[in-house]
């Protein structure tokens, strides 16, 4: 059995903002001393201090806060987290319960990449995997794809896709930074993508028996997010670390990371300059120079305009005049 778990951190006012829309719905009446709200997501009471501190607590709060914390690391550039989720999601890491059902069915998978990345698309990849494929794939390495490093991913991927029907969507980031806004945050693009490439290769794969989405939201919150769109995709087996319990989705992994990789080559032989990946201080760093040396409109058409790194690139440009 999942433990309590009890995750803290403090949030920027925008990501307060943020929380303060995105949770109305479920917050509680009851306000407990010192806090701004109390509001409860599924398993998870999340409690908003008006210190700017925010506890997550519950059995999924390692699931509930982690796109919190993205985004408050995209927000201010830095996130703390205590509490006992850090070390308890270490745990899960070793425990990671497969189930052999879905692990040796049929299925369709997606995931995701490069929703952290200052630089590079986002891409998102559903696969369909026919159980007779399996020990190929674990053959060749799927299994782990978790730790499997870009030169293994550019050797491996194209023995995958010789096998495996799939779609991939990227999102470049000059189409992000147009779609990005109050009421289209991150996991809501994330979402759409994902019902996308599930709808279309579902029309080309019927014959499966699980479809199987990398979990990053609660299904009724992602199913909220598709709310006005069309061909929504039902029926969905949420898996967090999907990667290790699925081939599907471990193969829908390192099709997207695979894409991802020559994407980000792509752009960093355009420029001219080797890109970091994340949104670190050596990302500032470069990013930087390139507004320097080719304008901040041209950085806002390769980066992700809403990450922190963009305000720190913009203030170094100031103190330079
Ligand atoms: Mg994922």
């Amino acid at each position: 059995m999942k433990k309590n778990n009890v995750i803290t951190f403090r949030v920027c006012k925008k990501t307060q903002d943020m929380m303060d829309e995105e949770l109305d719905w479920c917050k509680r009446e009851f306000v407990p001393p010192y806090a701004k709200w109390q509001a409860k997501d599924g398993d998870t009471v999340i409690t908003l201090y008006e210190s700017g501190k925010v506890v997550f607590q519950g059995k999924d709060a390692d699931l509930a806060s982690s796109f919190w914390i993205d985004t408050e690391r995209i927000n201010s550039g830095k996130v703390d987290v205590k509490g006992s989720g850090s070390k308890t999601k270490d745990k899960l890491d070793k425990s990671i319960k497969v189930d052999s059902k879905i692990y040796y069915s049929s299925s369709i998978g997606s995931d995701e990449v490069g929703t952290g990345d200052y630089f590079g698309p986002i891409v998102v990849t559903a696969a369909y995997v026919s159980k007779d494929d399996i020990p190929y794939l674990e053959d060749i390495g799927v299994k782990d794809s978790k730790q499997m490093m870009d030169d293994k991913i550019l050797e491996v991927v194209p023995l995958i896709i010789k096998k495996v029907s799939y779609e991939s969507m990227i999102l470049t980031n000059t189409e992000y930074n147009k779609k990005y806004s109050k009421d289209l945050n991150l996991n809501k693009i994330k979402a759409i993508m994902h019902n996308k490439v599930l709808y279309k290769l579902r029309e080309k794969t019927p014959n499966y028996d699980y479809i199987i989405v990398d979990e990053f939201a609660k299904d009724f919150i992602y199913y909220n997010y598709l709310r006005d769109t069309d061909n929504v995709v039902r029926n969905i087996t949420f898996l967090t670390k999907g990667e290790s319990k699925s081939l599907a989705v471990a193969a829908a992994s390192l099709i997207s990371r695979y894409i991802f990789i020559k994407e980000f080559d792509k752009l960093s032989s355009e420029i001219g300059i080797n890109l970091p990946k994340g949104a670190s201080d050596k990302v500032d760093e470069i990013a930087y120079k390139i507004a320097k040396e080719k304008g901040m409109d041209y950085l806002k058409s390769i980066a992700k305009l809403n990450f922190k790194n963009t305000n720190k690139v913009e203030d170094m440009l100031k103190a330079d005049k």
